[in-house]
């Protein structure tokens, strides 16, 4: 697939929360295959998206290109950017400029985030819940094996990260949160961020 191909819901021209520490545009890829109740981007969520505002990656690149020298990098999020093959050549061309790579995920397709880490040098990887209650979150039935896979690779790779998780009360309790916590820990993962959830 060529980067061509990339189907994308939204560009932020300059964000400094996005990649912490860094400056960065952000591409928003289309398409997402869980179904989380608090979701703030329902409008990126089909695979489609919006034919007549649909973004070309030919203008987001000339963009990045008239920005070499005042942006850090590109973070790739979405949706879930990982659904789409295209996002390998669309991250080798944003290479190709000198800019750095952060991606966000909620590590839904294991085998292509470990393909794409060796392009990234920051993840933003969501943790939506315990293990033992992803599927209430994402609406998915065995969501959580898929999240567990990509959070080893991630773990392997060495890449700089942030774990985050959205506390939605009415499915994240303290009860679940504390057993979220002894699930990070059995990876080794002791340092996270609890973002509030927002009404939109
Ligand atoms: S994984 Fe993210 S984009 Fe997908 S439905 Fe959940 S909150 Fe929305």
């Amino acid at each position: 697939m060529a980067a061509t191909d990339l189907r994308i819901g939204g560009l932020a021209p300059m964000s400094s929360c996005d990649w912490p520490g860094e400056l960065v545009a952000t591409v928003f890829c289309q398409g997402c295959s869980w179904d989380c109740p608090y979701c703030h981007n329902q409008p990126l969520r089909s695979a489609s998206g919006n034919q007549e505002n649909r973004i070309l990656w030919n203008d987001v690149l000339a963009f990045l290109e008239q920005r070499r020298g005042l942006l850090d990098g590109v973070v790739f999020s979405g949706g879930e950017p990982t659904l789409q093959a295209a996002v390998f050549d669309a991250m080798q061309a944003v290479k190709d400029i000198g800019l750095k790579i952060g991606l966000h995920t909620a590590g839904m397709n294991p085998e292509r985030f470990q393909k794409l880490l060796p392009f990234v040098k920051w993840v933003g990887f969501d943790i939506k819940a315990p293990f033992s209650k992803y599927d209430q979150v994402t609406r998915i039935p065995n969501s959580a094996e898929k999240v567990k896979e990509s959070l080893g690779y991630l773990l392997e790779s060495g890449v700089n990260y942030q774990i985050r998780t959205t506390v939605y009360p009415p499915l994240l309790d303290d009860a679940a949160l504390a057993e979220m916590k002894t699930d990070l820990a059995a990876f080794g993962v002791t340092e996270y961020t609890l973002q509030p959830y927002r009404e939109v």
